[in-house]
C-alpha cells in the first residue's frame, strides 16, 4: 500500500521517473509522478482520488512517443502490464486488453485462424497505442477491425463505446477527451483465415527495409496523399543528415535514429529541419505521425 499525498493505492508510485527508460527512442525527461497500477480497480481508485487539476498522460510502450527533455508534468500512467486480456468471443471476435502487445495479438489470431490480422505483427506497440493511432501496416488498419471499445475516464468510470463515437482517419482518431482505452473487441472476417507464411514474409521485408534494432519510433511523418514521406525526404538529400546524436536513417529515410547520445531536443530539431527542407524542395508540408509531448527544458 502506498500513499502519495492524499492518494492511497496498491500500485507503485515513482517520482521523477526518467521517461528515457520508457520510450523506444530512449530519450525523454522525467515524469513528475509515474504510476504503475496493481489492477483495474486500483487504477480506477487512483483516478477517482487524484486531484482533478493534475494532468494525466497515458503511456503504452512508448514506440510512437517523443518526450521532451523537460519531462512530463503531472502523472504518467503505465498500465500496460495489467491490461493483457486475450480471449475469443463468438466465432470471429477477439477481446484484447489495451496493454497487450500487437505482435502477441497477431500471433494468437494466426493460431486461431482469424484474419486479416497479420498486419498487427508489424506494430511494436500495444493494442491501446494502436487504437489511439489507428496504427496500420501492409494495407490493414486497426479500426477496420474494431467492434467496440471499453474506456476509463479521468474519474475512474468505465464506458462501453461504439466505433461511431470516434472520428477515425489515417493515423488519426478523435473521440471523447480525458478517456483512455482499456480493452477492445475486434471482429475478424469469416472465411479469410490468417496466413503464418505471409506474416513471416512481411516481417522479413521489414527487416530488409527498416533499421530495426536501432532506437527509433518507426515512421516519423505520415505519408502525404498519393506519395511517401520517405521518398520525399530521400529526394531532398536528407539521408544521413544529423543533429547531435540524431540522424536520418540511411536505410529508411522516414526513420530518425538515436545513435546513442541523442537528446529529445536533437530529435525534435532534426524533425523540424526535415519538415522545412521537404517544404522548400518539394513544396509539400509533412505532418509528423509521432506524438511529441512534455516540456521544453528551461
Ligand atoms: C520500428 C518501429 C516500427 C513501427 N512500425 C509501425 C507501422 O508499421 N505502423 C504503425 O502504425 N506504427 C508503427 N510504429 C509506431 C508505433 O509502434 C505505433 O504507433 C503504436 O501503435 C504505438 O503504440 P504504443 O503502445 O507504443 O503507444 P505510445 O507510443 O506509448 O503512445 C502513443 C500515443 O497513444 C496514447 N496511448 C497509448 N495507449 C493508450 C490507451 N490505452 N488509451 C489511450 N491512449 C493511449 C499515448 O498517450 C500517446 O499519445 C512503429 C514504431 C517502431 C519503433
Amino acid at each position: 500500500m502506498m500513499a502519495a499525498g492524499e492518494l492511497t493505492v496498491q500500485g507503485e508510485i515513482r517520482r521523477d521517473e526518467p521517461m528515457s527508460r520508457h520510450t523506444s527512442w530512449r530519450v525523454g525527461g522525467p515524469a513528475e509522478m509515474f504510476f504503475v497500477p496493481a489492477g483495474l480497480d486500483d487504477l480506477a481508485l487512483f483516478l477517482h482520488e487524484l486531484d482533478p487539476q493534475t494532468p494525466v498522460f497515458w503511456l503504452g510502450v512508448g514506440s510512437n512517443l517523443l518526450v521532451r527533455d523537460g519531462g512530463i508534468p503531472g502523472v504518467v500512467i503505465a498500465a500496460a502490464r495489467i491490461l493483457r486480456k486475450l480471449e475469443r468471443e463468438g466465432p470471429y471476435g477477439v477481446r484484447a486488453g489495451s496493454g497487450l502487445p500487437c505482435t502477441q495479438l497477431a500471433r494468437q489470431c494466426i493460431r486461431w485462424g482469424l484474419g486479416p490480422s497479420e498486419f498487427f505483427a508489424g506494430i511494436p506497440g500495444t493494442v491501446g497505442g494502436a487504437l489511439t493511432m489507428n496504427a496500420g501496416a501492409h494495407g490493414g488498419e486497426t479500426w477496420e477491425r474494431v467492434e467496440s471499445v471499453r474506456t476509463i475516464d479521468r474519474f475512474g468510470e468505465i464506458h462501453e463505446r461504439a466505433p461511431g463515437e470516434y472520428s477515425v482517419g489515417y493515423r488519426s482518431v478523435v473521440g471523447p477527451t480525458n478517456e483512455w482505452f482499456i480493452e477492445a473487441l475486434f471482429r475478424f472476417e469469416p472465411g479469410v483465415g490468417a496466413n503464418k507464411a505471409e506474416l513471416e514474409a512481411m516481417l522479413e521485408r521489414r527487416k530488409a527495409t527498416q533499421p530495426l534494432g536501432q532506437p527509433s519510433c518507426g515512421s516519423v511523418f505520415r505519408n502525404p496523399p498519393g506519395d511517401h514521406a520517405a521518398r520525399l525526404i530521400e529526394a531532398a538529400g536528407l539521408k544521413g543528415h544529423a543533429i547531435g546524436g540524431a540522424i536520418v536513417s540511411r536505410k529508411h529515410a522516414n526513420f530518425i535514429i538515436n545513435t546513442g547520445d541523442a537528446t529529445a531536443t536533437d530529435i525534435e530539431e532534426l524533425i523540424e529541419h526535415v519538415r522545412q527542407t521537404v517544404l522548400e524542395v518539394h513544396g509539400v508540408e509533412l505532418v509528423h505521425e509521432v506524438r511529441i509531448v512534455g516540456e521544453i527544458p528551461r
